[in-house]
C-alpha cells in the first residue's frame, strides 16, 4: 500500500446506483488487477463479491482512496454508490434520504453502452425501474429484451407506474405493487380469472420460447413481465383513497376496459403488508 495512492491506468465511472462490489470488479477487470489486490490499495484488503454492497473494512479513508484511484471526488462516488452514504463513512449525521432499493438487476445494456460502461454493472432497482423507459427494454432479470414491438402495454404500464411513484412515494407504491404482484402471480400459476389467464398466456406466446427455461413453467421474470400491466392497474386501484374515484390515467386497464377481476382492490388490500421495502432503508442497510 502506498501513502499517496496512484491513479489507475483505466478510469471507469460508476453507474448510477451501482453496487460497490460491481464497481470494484469492473475497475479490477479493466486494470488487470485481482479484486483483492485492488481492495488492498483501497484499504479493506479483502474479497468483494460482485453482487454485494458489503462494507466490512470500509472507512472514510477508504472512500477517499477509491476517489483518488479513480480520479474522481468522494461526492461523485457517494452520489453514484448509495451504500457509501451511511453515517460511518461520511462522518455526517444521517440525512433522511430516499430508501435504498433492496433488489438488484443488471443495468440496461443500451444505457450502459451509451455511457461507455465496460463490463457487467449491477444496480439497485425498485420494481418500476426494471423497465428502461429510455430504451423500452426489460432488464429486471433473465434476458434483457425490447418491449415496444411485442408488449407495448408493458411500456404504457411503466409510465403509469412511475407516475404513481411520483405521486404517492416509492415506499407506498412498492408495498402495494408487491401485494398486487403476489396476487397476479398466484392467479397466473393457479386458478386465476379466466380472462386474465388467457391474456397472460397470449403475452407469454408473444414473448416466444425461453431458450433456458421450462416451456411449461415460465420463469419468475417472464411471469412478472406478462402480468405487469394488470399488477400496475391493481397497484393504482389500491392507492385510491376511500370515497375517491380512481384516477383513470393512473389505473387505466391495458386495452381499455378494466376486467371485472380487477375491479375489487379490496381483494388484495387485506393481504399482509410485504415488508421487503422497509428492510433496507438507509438506516437499516447494515
Ligand atoms: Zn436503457
Amino acid at each position: 500500500m502506498t501513502t499517496s495512492p496512484r491513479t489507475l491506468p483505466v478510469l471507469l465511472a460508476p453507474v448510477h446506483h451501482e453496487l460497490l462490489g460491481s464497481y470494484l470488479h469492473r475497475l479490477a477487470d479493466a486494470n488487470h488487477l485481482t479484486i483483492r489486490g485492488l481492495s488492498r490499495e483501497i484499504g479493506p484488503g479483502r474479497y468483494h463479491r460482485r453482487d454485494s454492497d458489503d462494507l466490512t473494512g470500509w472507512t472514510p479513508r477508504a472512500v477517499s482512496r477509491l476517489a483518488a484511484l479513480t480520479g474522481t471526488s468522494t461526492s461523485t462516488l457517494l452520489h453514484a454508490l448509495p451504500v457509501l452514504r451511511i453515517t460511518a463513512l461520511t462522518g455526517q449525521p444521517t440525512a433522511p434520504g430516499p430508501p435504498l432499493a433492496p433488489w438488484h438487476a443488471h443495468a440496461c445494456m443500451l444505457c450502459a453502452a451509451r455511457r461507455g460502461v465496460h463490463g457487467l454493472a449491477i444496480i439497485r432497482v425498485f420494481p418500476h425501474q426494471r423497465i428502461c423507459h429510455r430504451h423500452g427494454r426489460w432488464h429486471g432479470g433473465g434476458t434483457q429484451r425490447p418491449l415496444r414491438a411485442r408488449l407495448p402495454e408493458t411500456l404504457h404500464a411503466n409510465v403509469r407506474h412511475r407516475k404513481l411513484v411520483r405521486r404517492h412515494g416509492v415506499v407506498a407504491v412498492t408495498e402495494r405493487f408487491l401485494q398486487a404482484q403476489e396476487l397476479t402471480q398466484q392467479w397466473l400459476t393457479g386458478d386465476g380469472p379466466a380472462d386474465l389467464k388467457h391474456r397472460w398466456q397470449h403475452r407469454l406466446d408473444l414473448l416466444g420460447q425461453d431458450p433456458y427455461g421450462d416451456p411449461h413453467r415460465p420463469s419468475p421474470a417472464r411471469i412478472e413481465l406478462v402480468t405487469y400491466p394488470e399488477t400496475v392497474t391493481m397497484t393504482g386501484l389500491a392507492l385510491v383513497r376511500p370515497g375517491q374515484p380512481p384516477e383513470e390515467h393512473l389505473t387505466a386497464a391495458p386495452g381499455g376496459k378494466l376486467p371485472s377481476s380487477l375491479r375489487r382492490p379490496q381483494e388484495f388490500l387485506s393481504h399482509p403488508v410485504n415488508t421487503q421495502v422497509r428492510e433496507l432503508d438507509p438506516g437499516h442497510d447494515h
